[in-house]
């Protein structure tokens, strides 16, 4: 195929994905974080998707080996954002538990979620990583809900509910609020 400009670009995602790079598919990640993590550790001169080698799968997200050309250093690139788990004080990735988040909304389970992720080219979530992370979610999830249909939680304020609005901006769930209060408001 060839653009008006008279370059030719590959015909199908087949046809690009044949040139053998290390990485193959769709990833989801997050750009900004990513491209701010895309310096060798050891030279600090920037780093190119072509300089991935390999990656770690962490569910939904990934951590990238990214090797530098010059000095042969490897550095690891994660593909986006975590925060702390609150009942274990682990990192886990943020993408997990938007992910859980998404299967709660669309009425999706594991699978439905994991049959979209195969047919979008994208690594696959286990059951097991998705009920982790809805466990998680979860409480959040319905104090948003309490708090767009009563104004009763204010007067509940425990230290459970201060960690939870912690969650509740380190997920960014203010988009799932406003589908509750619309939800509530129909
Ligand atoms: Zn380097």
């Amino acid at each position: 195929m060839t653009s008006p400009e008279g370059d030719t670009y590959p015909e199908s995602e087949t046809e690009l994905d044949s040139d053998s790079h290390a990485i193959q598919g769709n990833r989801k990640i997050n750009v900004a974080y990513m491209s701010k993590q895309m310096y060798c550790t050891s030279c600090k001169e920037k780093l190119h998707l072509e300089d991935i080698i390999d990656e770690m799968k962490r569910g939904g997200a990934v951590i990238f080996q990214v090797k530098c050309p010059t000095y042969l250093v490897v550095s690891d690139v994660k593909s986006s954002q975590e925060y702390k788990n609150p009942s274990t004080g682990r990192d886990i990735f943020a993408i997990n538990s938007k992910a859980a988040l998404g299967m709660l909304h669309s009425g999706f389970g594991p699978r439905q979620l994991n049959k979209l992720f195969s047919i979008l080219d994208l690594p696959k979530i286990d059951e097991k990583t998705l009920k982790c992370h809805e466990r998680i979610i979860g409480p959040v999830v319905e104090l948003i809900a309490k708090e767009s249909c009563y104004e009763a939680a204010k007067t509940e304020r425990s230290l459970t509910i201060k960690n939870l609005d912690t969650l509740k901006k380190l997920l960014q769930v203010y988009l799932c609020c406003e589908i509750y209060t619309n939800t509530a408001e129909k």
